[in-house]
């Protein structure tokens, strides 16, 4: 992908068996730093996992490779299918759900989903969740939370596509 990134490979991953790439879920770390997320992933014992994480500064961290299973959504329920973290890709924003984002993590967010969307066709801009939207039973989970843009955030991506498929 033309974003920079940074590899923080996380041992937590398996196969995807098969299934396309159609969903994005967004997540908060639940943490203050970057590092405290990366660490935990990087731990066998968590059994967590993203394919990414977005620091305030907008410095994006690879921890999965897109093609492989991350452990990120949980018990979760899409569109009528479970197991959300088959079909999707997972994106942590460092912050938690109860706080602001920076504008640099919407930036950087905003573009990795366009260059995603671009690379996987069958993620469209609906196909954009938050982990609350999709984990069950509905209410476990309250990421990304009531601070995330999600209108704006849809537009810039859904305009950005245009433009680039015009
Ligand atoms: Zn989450």
């Amino acid at each position: 992908m033309a974003i920079a990134v940074i590899d923080a490979w996380s041992p937590n991953y398996n196969s995807r068996s098969g299934a396309t790439i159609d969903c994005i879920v967004i997540h908060d770390t639940e943490s203050d730093t970057a590092a405290a997320a990366l660490s935990w992933f990087e731990s066998p014992d968590s059994q967590v996992s993203a394919h990414y994480v977005i620091d305030r500064d907008g410095t994006i961290y690879r921890c999965v490779a897109d093609e492989l299973r991350a452990w990120h959504a949980g018990s979760s329920e899409f569109a009528g299918r479970t197991n959300v973290n088959d079909f999707s890709l997972g994106i942590e924003l460092v912050g938690f759900a109860t706080g602001p984002y920076t504008d640099a993590q919407i930036d950087v967010l905003v573009e990795l989903c366009v260059d995603r969307c671009l690379t996987y066709p069958a993620i469209t801009v609906a196909r954009i969740v938050g982990h609350s939207d999709i984990a069950t039973p509905p209410g476990r989970k309250t990421d990304p939370g009531p601070h995330f843009p999600w209108d704006a955030m849809r537009a810039r991506v859904q305009a950005e596509l245009d433009r680039r498929l015009a």
